[in-house]
């Protein structure tokens, strides 16, 4: 059976499912597998399968103790008439590269992909190991995964829900998606401050011991939603095996050849799983960490030195504004060959400096694997509308900051492999972004401007952000991010 630990102390450890259920290790710590490196997965026996099939084959060689039957209907439950494609994550070949559309799902982000499987994996795991209690999911949210997993999560029995969301941090589109969700089980709350306040609460919350009591009398359990779930980022190392296999199946690659990914990064959850998939076997040559203005990983990647201590800047890719990347602690931990003492003193020194530096050694197996490069707001608009220009492919701003990294990666001339570029999230989810990156000029409504896009460029308006300002608004909770473990407090009072 594979063993999660906490990335800072071996002795805290369990199994997949319990990892998944817990969110986070109780010493603040993250769950990652101690022996990754072993499990390799056959990619000929993969060739012919669906993203079922392949997700079947990687979800249960990592997370095994969940059975093959368990696995099987937690992938089916998830994406079975849930996403607009048939294929799930369907790859578009624009000039020479391809680009990998995560975007298909109910909330037109690729936070979908995991969010519409945790739910399944959380309520498997509860009934597995015979557990009463209910789950109350704590969220974080920069805009995206606050909706994904309000969609995953509302009413789902026995488990809560608690999105909080930075009050002005987000698009207006993802506002409205959030504060329309139905459910009897779902609380959205704005918090004044930006996303790593929100990230920080949460992760404070979580490691408070003042909440046993309390969680005790009401029979809560907390888990997480975010990235720093094992079971957010497993499923995500899925469509890298798909994306590869898609491109020997069409014959664009030899089955064995490397190619580069191209990532757009924030909490490093998406990228960091497509380094569980070369780990796993999948043949990767470079994983490019494409970042916006916030670019403490670019930085960092070229330094060893990760230093939060900057001014935190606003863009329009808003799901990428974050100083603080959780999950870059999880590659420290595969870097250091699992070494937990390493990874706690840098972590110590991020909270205690807001700044740390990595070993020679580390920093030279982190440039092995990765290229890090930035783009700014301007460099991102002129992106969108060049391509479109010359292509008609239409690109949200997160994707436009991948695509204008992997220009200056070719240029670079690091190796000359094939390149996949992701796509997070579709246009017209940052609408007004999008079109004034088309045309100079725009309304201020983004609902009016999202119908002239889709009829000026013939790119269909996804389902599920049709209408959406017709809806009712159903939340209006603003809080202080100082009293987010107050607001938790109340919630689980008013259970008991
Ligand atoms: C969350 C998000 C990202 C960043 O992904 P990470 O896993 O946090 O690095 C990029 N683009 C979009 C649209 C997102 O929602």
């Amino acid at each position: 059976m594979n063993i999660f630990e906490s990335t800072r102390d071996k002795s805290l450890n369990t199994t997949a499912s319990m990892a998944i259920l817990n969110g986070l290790a109780e010493d603040g710590g993250l769950y990652m597998m101690n022996n990754l490196k072993e499990k390799q997965i056959d990619l000929n026996a993969l060739l012919h399968q669906d993203y079922y099939g392949i997700a079947k084959v990687v979800l249960g060689t990592l997370l095994d103790d969940y059975t093959a039957e368990e696995i099987h209907d937690c992938v089916h439950g998830a994406y079975e008439h849930k996403f607009a494609s048939d294929d799930i994550t369907p790859l578009v070949k624009v000039k020479d590269d391809f680009i990998l559309e995560l975007f298909h799902g109910p909330t037109a982000a690729f936070k979908d992909i995991a969010l519409s499987i945790l739910p399944h994996f959380i309520t498997t795991s509860l009934k597995k190991h015979h557990i009463e209690e209910e789950i109350l999911i704590l969220t974080a949210t920069s805009g995206d995964t606050g909706k994904a997993a309000l969609e995953g999560f509302k009413d789902v029995k026995g488990t809560q829900i608690i999105v909080f969301y930075p009050k002005n941090g987000v698009s207006a589109v993802q506002e409205a998606q959030m504060l329309t969700t139905t459910g009897s089980n779902v609380r959205v709350v704005g918090v004044e401050g930006n996303f790593d306040d929100t990230q920080n609460g949460v992760k404070a919350i979580f490691t408070n011991q003042e909440f046993d009591g309390l969680l005790k009398q009401s029979k809560t359990q907390f888990s997480s939603a975010n990235s720093i779930n094992i079971g957010r980022l497993t499923p995500q190392i899925v469509y890298y095996f798909k994306a590869y296999l898609d491109c020997v199946n069409r014959g664009e690659i030899t089955m064995g050849e490397p190619m580069n990914f191209i990532v757009p990064t924030g909490n490093f959850g998406n990228i960091l799983a497509g380094y569980f998939a070369k780990c796993v076997g999948l043949p990767i040559a470079q994983l490019v960490c494409a970042s916006n203005e916030n670019n403490v990983l670019t930085d960092f990647i070229s330094t060893g030195i990760y230093d939060k201590n900057r001014e935190f800047k606003k863009t329009t890719s808003p799901s990428m504004d974050i100083l603080i990347s959780s999950n870059l602690e999880r590659l420290l931990y595969l870097l250091s060959e699992g070494n937990c003492d390493e990874v706690a003193s840098y972590m110590k020194d991020l909270k205690e400096k807001g700044k740390y530096q990595v070993s020679d050694d580390l920093l030279k197996r982190l440039q092995a694997d990765f290229y890090g490069g930035c783009l700014d707001s301007q460099e991102v608009a002129k992106v969108i509308k060049d391509v479109y220009e010359e292509t008609h492919y239409l690109m949200d701003t997160h994707t436009a900051v991948a695509y204008g990294v992997a220009m200056k990666f070719k240029t670079a001339k690091i190796n000359n492999y094939k390149n996949v570029i992701l796509s997070t999230a579709s246009p017209f989810k940052f609408t007004h972004s999008v079109y004034a990156a088309i045309h100079e000029e725009c309304d201020t409504d983004e609902f009016v401007l999202m119908k002239r896009l889709s009829d000026e460029t013939a790119v269909e308006i996804p389902e599920n952000l049709r209408d959406l300002d017709l809806k009712g608004i159903l939340h209006s909770d603003v809080i202080d991010k100082s009293e987010m473990s107050q607001y938790v407090r109340h919630c689980l009072e008013v259970k008991e």
